[in-house]
């Protein structure tokens, strides 16, 4: 299954898509993850993408379809893969049709914007290996401590309330257009994101048709 997943930044489809990865036993390609990691390295695209990150806007869609290509060409994905957060434009879309990926279905995760903004404050960091906590739906065992390495925790400089705006303005704009383009092939389906992370997990199992 060629599946790719679209909503807003912290809908939550990552965590979906880790969910539908483990019972797919597919990997799940999420650019976000390979753009923080190479920020983290302080490698070339790190060092290219790192500002357009941190002011909640895109990074240029050449640099995602450079990762994407990659990616895709390794043999892990000839089975099957998951986009987490990728294509986030229409001409990122456009460039997965042109590389002749077959898209199956494209899960879109629907949650409001002041649902998010909340969501967000909560979200905590570690600058060291990259896990991800949240104050009240995934606190660290140790307050404050990432429970993998020990690093103090932080909250990501994209996770700030203005930045989360600005983020959310640009999903509006620049990534909702996905919806009509997968849409009008007959491969969109949308979830309503629950309160409950276990909720939302069944409906997109339900959405893929997988069983539990
Ligand atoms: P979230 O889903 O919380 O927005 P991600 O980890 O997916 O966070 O992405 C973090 C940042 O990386 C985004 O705000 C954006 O700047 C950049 N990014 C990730 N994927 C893409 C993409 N497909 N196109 C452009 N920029 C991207």
């Amino acid at each position: 299954m060629k599946l790719i997943f679209l909503g807003a930044p912290g809908a939550g489809k990552g965590t979906q898509a880790e969910n539908v990865q483990q019972k797919l036993n597919i990997p799940a390609i999420s650019t976000g993850n390979i753009l923080k990691e190479a920020v983290r390295n302080q490698t070339p695209l790190g060092l290219q993408a790192k500002g357009f990150m941190d002011a909640g806007q895109l990074v240029p869609d050449e640099l995602i379809i450079g990762i994407i290509k990659e990616r895709l060409s390794r043999a892990d994905c000839e089975k099957g893969f998951i986009l987490d957060g990728v294509p986030r434009t229409v001409a990122q879309a456009e460039a997965l049709d042109a590389m002749g990926v077959t898209i199956d279905r494209v899960v879109n995760i629907e949650v409001p914007d002041e649902t998010i903004i909340v969501r967000m404050a909560g979200r905590r960091a570690c600058p060291s290996c990259g896990a991800t906590y949240h104050l009240d739906f995934k606190p660290p065992a140790v307050e404050g401590i990432c429970d993998k390495c020990g690093t103090a925790l932080i909250q990501r400089s994209d996770d700030h309330p203005d930045t989360v705006k600005e983020r959310l303005k640009v999903y509006h704009i620049q990534t909702q257009p996905l919806e009509d383009y997968y849409g009008k092939k007959g491969i969109l389906t949308t979830v309503v994101g629950q309160q409950e992370l276990s909720d939302t997990t069944r409906l997109t199992f339900k959405a893929l048709g997988i069983s539990e």
